[in-house]
């Protein structure tokens, strides 16, 4: 598929074809500003038909305005699966959450992403099509871009599809494409250990962020799954090591779950079992999910969570829960249009 071509691949790619070079920077071109093959006006139609097949077939079907400002994009593929991608306003700039699969196979007790467990993984060029569209759909270009920031946060676990989140991360970053700075861009995991050593020897520059969601193993089996395969020390380990490599301070994750991880004594272990990291806790208020059955620390019980961690010597904050209303929230995407749950 020609999404998932870099610059230089999308060169070769017309090369073989027997076509000239430019033509292959003029289709990096067309897709990097998520053209339909319709819409490209200087190639001509002889060649577009040697390329029909390979050309991203993606589109916007639905668009969903929060009441503080965030939207949810509903995309869809080829095969006619979606992925939600949700768009958040900052006054320091736009932030784009993008979807790693179609449902995810982890199975928090929490979250609705897994709740029909993985349909399949997206290619780098599917993840790469949720940017382009967005960034189109807010009047950007591939010059003038709309969007600044990338969280990996959307629908399935990143590091469960690693190939493609890798090369979708360099062909986000690069120069000739949307030229995203790798600082900006976040990737999420529940804690796949091998993948997290893995990562921090690709010599990307951008911030891991760890969902922890508890201070100890014995909690974090509750709700998580992937804490019967790897153990907190055996994640905080691989942190370590991905600090160590690229200097960068981790995120970590917690979310409260009224009565599971929200009392005092949760907070002090976490002090100790964090403190001297180089690391920022952010304290998230479970987002509400109908079949989940768990309920959400309020947000005053957040601040007061996140007033122990900081009298402990942490560095904490209470995230902002953004897009609540059209289940756009952290762990709202359910894939909801396939699923015909409304
Ligand atoms: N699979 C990756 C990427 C998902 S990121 C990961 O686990 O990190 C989505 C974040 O939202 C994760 O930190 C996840 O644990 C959190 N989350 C899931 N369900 C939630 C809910 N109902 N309320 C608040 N946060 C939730």
């Amino acid at each position: 598929m020609l999404g998932d071509l870099s610059f230089n691949e999308m060169r070769e790619y017309v090369t073989k074809l027997g076509l000239p070079a430019f033509r292959g920077n003029q289709l990096f071109d067309a897709i990097y500003s998520g053209k339909t093959l319709n819409e490209i006006t200087n190639i001509p139609k002889n060649v577009q038909a040697l390329i029909q097949n390979d050309y991203p077939q993606v589109k916007i079907t639905k668009k969903l305005e929060s009441r503080d400002g965030t939207k949810k994009y509903i995309i869809q593929f080829a095969d006619g699966e979606i992925a939600e991608s949700v768009l958040m306003k900052y006054k320091y700039g736009n932030t784009i959450c993008v979807s790693t699969q179609v449902g995810c196979r982890m199975g928090c007790k929490f979250c609705a992403s897994g709740l029909h467990g993985l349909k399949r993984n997206l290619t780098s060029g599917e993840i790469l099509s949720q940017v382009v569209l967005i960034n189109k759909g807010e009047g950007g270009t591939l010059k003038e871009r709309k969007i600044t920031n990338i969280v990996l946060m959307g629908s399935g676990e990143p590091l469960d599809n690693y190939q493609n989140v890798i090369k979708f991360l360099r062909l986000v970053t690069s120069k000739e494409g949307l030229n995203i700075s790798e600082r900006n861009i976040s990737l999420s995991t529940c804690g796949l250990v091998p993948e997290i050593y893995k990562l921090a020897d690709e010599g990307l520059n951008i911030t891991l962020t760890i969902s922890l969601h508890a201070p100890n193993d014995e909690i974090r089996r509750k709700t998580m799954p992937i804490a019967q395969r790897y153990t907190i020390a055996e994640i905080l380990r691989a942190c370590d090591y991905y600090i160590e490599k690229t200097k960068r301070r981790v995120a970590i994750e917690y979310t409260l779950i009224k009565g599971v991880n929200d009392s005092d004594a949760c907070a002090n272990e976490l002090i100790k079992l964090l403190k001297g990291r180089l690391c920022h806790v952010n304290v998230i208020p479970l987002n509400y999910v109908k079949e989940r059955g768990l309920t959400g620390a309020i947000r005053e019980e957040a601040y007061k969570f996140v007033g122990i961690l900081e009298k402990g010597g942490l560095s904490a904050t209470v995230r902002r829960t953004m897009g609540e209303d059209i289940s756009g929230a952290c762990g709202q995407l359910r894939n909801e249009v396939l699923a015909g749950a409304k």
